[in-house]
């Protein structure tokens, strides 16, 4: 099923993000707990895709498991910065004779040896290229796109970071998923900045449940996300309990989810992590909600 066809269907949903294993040893507990996170019935799961590579076969495997054995849509993530252009068509193929039907497409991180490196020969720069080169193929894949409700780390303001995401849009993306907040009002910001400059696809806002104190810094680090005084003050007080932790950083993503259904939005995207239980108990806490 194409994501796309998603928002016509009328009701409040979940869709949950697992992440490939990066050994073949860890492969069964990964598929595990993906097979877990798919019985709750979200109404798609996203894989991601190793920025190196690395798990390019696992993403597929995971996928492609989750939509066959337990009927719930896939998005399969793909990058492409420093990649050949042989290496990216390999991947599409591979992901069509998989019957994947939803690819997000990215650049993926600069790899840090590569960061002062002349850009100038390589083939795919931007997401747009790859946006086009899965146009290119003739599959008819339901593609998607990232977006920073933040701006994106390398950028310079929101502005031009607005103006690219339109370009990716025009490329052929029919959705995007937003880069993970935890404060609401800077996700209805940005959508108002967006409608305002044209973009009209529907965005899913991307909730990460931080449910260990020791997670923060990463999250904060990777995203660049600004993180509230009111979430700072709940890892001050909870995050030397890993269960207390647990708890109330599950209780602060529902409330978010919570709150951007109370506004308007009709799907959230969990960053789920591979952790079933924390999946299982952010749809216990919305069963009267979510259809
Ligand atoms: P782009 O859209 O190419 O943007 C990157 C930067 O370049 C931005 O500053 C943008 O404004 C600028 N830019 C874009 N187009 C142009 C242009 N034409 N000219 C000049 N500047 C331009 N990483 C992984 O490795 N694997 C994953 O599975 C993965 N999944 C993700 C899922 C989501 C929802 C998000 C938000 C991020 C994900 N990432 C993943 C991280 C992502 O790869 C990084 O954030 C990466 O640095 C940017 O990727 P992008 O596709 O947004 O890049």
């Amino acid at each position: 099923m194409k994501i796309s066809e998603l928002f016509s269907k009328d009701g409040y949903s979940l869709s949950f993000e697992v992440f490939p294993p990066k050994t073949d040893s860890a492969f069964d507990s990964v598929k595990h707990a993906t097979e877990e996170i798919a019985k709750l019935h979200p109404s798609f799961m996203s894989v991601t895709y190793g920025a190196g590579g690395g798990t390019s076969k696992y993403t597929l495997d995971i996928a492609k498991n989750i939509k066959d054995q337990y009927a719930v849509p896939t998005l399969a993530h793909l990058t492409c910065v420093s990649s050949t252009r042989e290496t990216v068509r390999e991947r599409i193929a591979d992901m069509r004779e998989a019957g994947i039907e939803n690819v997000l497409a990215l650049r993926g991180d600069i790899p840090a040896h590569l960061a002062d490196s002349d850009r100038s020969g390589w083939v795919y720069k931007h997401a747009t290229d790859l946006i086009a080169e899965l146009r290119e193929s003739g599959a008819d894949f339901c593609i998607g796109c990232a977006c920073y409700p933040e701006i994106h780390p390398e950028s310079e303001c929101q502005k031009d970071d607005i103006k690219y995401l339109k370009a990716k849009v025009d490329a052929g993306c029919s959705f995007m998923t937003t880069q993970m907040f935890f404060d609401n009002n800077l996700l209805y910001n940005f959508l108002y900045k967006i409608r305002e400059s044209g973009i009209t696809v529907p965005v899913f806002p991307g909730i990460m449940p931080i449910t260990n104190g020791n997670q923060v810094d990463r999250a904060v680090k990777l995203s660049g996300s600004f993180m509230p005084q009111r979430f700072k003050s709940l890892v001050d007080t909870f995050g030397s309990s890993p269960e207390a932790m647990k708890q109330a950083g599950i209780a602060y993503a529902t409330d978010q989810i919570i709150d951007l259904f109370a506004n308007g939005i009709k799907h959230v995207h969990v960053y789920s992590m591979n952790k079933p239980e924390v999946a299982a108990a952010i749809v216990d806490n919305l069963s009267n909600i979510i259809g």
